[in-house]
């Protein structure tokens, strides 16, 4: 699975990178920034959490 963000539904408050300091950084904007590329099995579960907590359904597990 791969994390991605939709860059129109953000609203840049950050919430995602304190859930998910692994996989997501701020830019200078305070708006996500993912790498994107496969996650490792042990950090799924935690991305589905911040997936989750998006409120404003931006973010997304894809295969
Ligand atoms: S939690 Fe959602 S809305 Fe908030 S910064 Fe992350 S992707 Fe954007």
């Amino acid at each position: 699975m791969r994390l991605v963000v939709d860059p129109v539904k953000c609203d840049g408050r950050g919430l995602c990178a304190e859930v998910l300091p692994e996989l997501v950084s701020l830019d200078d904007w305070g708006f996500p920034m993912v790498s994107g590329e496969q996650l490792e099995r042990e950090l799924e579960r935690e991305a589905g959490e911040a997936v989750r907590l998006c409120p404003r359904l931006a973010l997304r597990l894809v295969p």
